[in-house]
């Protein structure tokens, strides 16, 4: 890497970038690729390309046993597979969905597809999930459904969630597609609640390119939710449901799913070795903390998120564009949060002052397929470089003098 030995061989001080290429927080898994092709072969040698082909039926044999449970649905997206699956779920003649503002950014869009009108809850401060004390003052006499979204690192409170679920009668369902390889104290992620949405998009652990499924031990729902992927037919031009999608998995999709999935332990063990090396050496870094992974669980490591401490010399976002200019993507982490967006769709205005500071002080750090441990090496040397200038920094981007 570039030595940087003064502030004006910082890149957004027109220096050279740390990076010829951007290190970004995308996973982009590659699979070895003659797996890719082995699995290919075998759609296009039976010139099945879509509609239940041999991929997609291996692929959802592999992910139920995977997260050990009796059914596994996919989907041309996690977007789809939760908003069908909302809208199956939902309890009739109410209006309102319970999730976190502090989340996805288009979690509120998929409520809306159904449509269910988003009450955001508060998450809990340190673990930045949302709990059953923060989701139950928001149930009311219109909640229809309980979102339970796992943070990015480590997951949500399932035991709490599904003890209020089972006490109020409110089904319950799982965005977790954040936590595909996670095991929790009550057991392996993918059989809690109603039913667990996760995704194939090829920034998230098991890359199909895109794409999405479902897990449940209920079959009645599954058999739902693949009549409701197919259009709602049921046999030839028969329409049983009314909300029908095009919402399938193609085989190509699939082929590139089961080669990630082949792939998923030795993945796991390199992004701990990326996790390990930031963890190693953002220890000497005063002012910044690692969020740990709960290492008494299985975990995918896949996530590397750090706050941002008062004793940090910089603002976030001063430190995120020197960053940036350096080809290092980092991004703020969840913000601005659901309910400070502007949403063209009937919601409910949320106070959520939790919420509020959480989204103003943690970042995330690149990771995934293309960083390597050197690489995680150089972006801590960045930082380290960027808090020992940090006066001269912000001299310097307070004159306006950035050229
Ligand atoms: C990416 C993501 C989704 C949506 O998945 P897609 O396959 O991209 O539609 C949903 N929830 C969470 C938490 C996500 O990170």
């Amino acid at each position: 890497m570039l030595i940087k030995k003064g502030i004006e061989d910082l890149a957004l001080f027109n220096g050279k970038p740390a990076f010829a290429v951007p290190r970004s927080t995308s996973n982009l898994l590659q699979p070895d690729i003659e797996k890719f092709l082995e699995y290919s072969k075998v759609f296009y040698e039976q010139g099945q390309y879509t509609n239940n082909g041999p991929n997609v039926r291996l692929l959802e044999k592999r992910l139920a046993e995977f997260h050990e449970v009796s059914h596994c649905i996919t989907f041309n997206s996690g977007f789809w597979a939760l908003a069908l699956t909302m809208s199956v779920l939902a309890l009739e003649h109410r209006s309102e969905v319970v999730m976190p503002a502090l989340t996805y950014r288009r979690m509120a869009d998929i409520a809306a597809w159904v449509p269910l009108k988003p009450r955001f809850c508060e998450v809990d401060p340190t673990t930045l999930a949302m709990t059953r004390k923060t989701v139950e003052p928001c149930i009311n006499e219109e909640t229809a459904l309980i979102l339970g979204v796992h943070p990015i690192v480590n997951g949500c409170d399932v035991e709490g969630l599904e003890q209020l679920s089972d006490e109020t009668g409110i089904p319950l369902l799982f965005d977790s597609v954040e936590s595909v390889y996670e095991g929790l104290a009550a057991g392996k992620v993918g059989k809690f609640g109603r039913a667990e949405g996760f995704s194939l998009h090829a920034c998230k652990l098991l890359n199909g390119f895109g794409g999405g499924y479902i897990t449940t031990n209920d079959g009645a729902l599954a058999q739902k939710l693949a009549v409701l992927r197919g259009f709602g037919f049921s046999g030839l031009d028969n329409v049983v449901l009314g909300q029908g999608m095009n919402a399938k998995l193609n085989e190509i999709h699939a082929a590139m799913a089961l080669a990630s999935l082949d792939d998923v332990d030795a993945q796991v063990e390199r992004n701990r070795e990326r996790y390990q090396t930031y963890q190693r050496r953002l220890a000497g870094v005063p002012g910044l903390r690692l969020v740990a992974f709960d290492e008494r669980y299985p975990t995918g490591y896949k996530n590397i998120v750090v706050e941002l401490l008062p004793s940090w010399p910089l603002s976030r976002e001063i430190t995120i564009a020197l960053l940036n200019a350096e080809n290092i993507l980092a991004r703020s982490y969840y913000a601005p949060p659901l309910h400070r967006k502007v949403m063209a769709f009937p919601h409910v205005p949320a106070d959520l002052p939790v919420t509020d500071r959480l989204a103003e002080v943690f970042i995330n750090l690149p990771c995934g397929h293309r960083v390597s441990p050197a690489d995680v090496e150089d972006i801590v040397t960045i930082l380290e470089f960027m808090a020992k200038h940090a006066d001269e920094i912000l001299e310097k981007t307070r004159s306006g003098s950035q050229g």
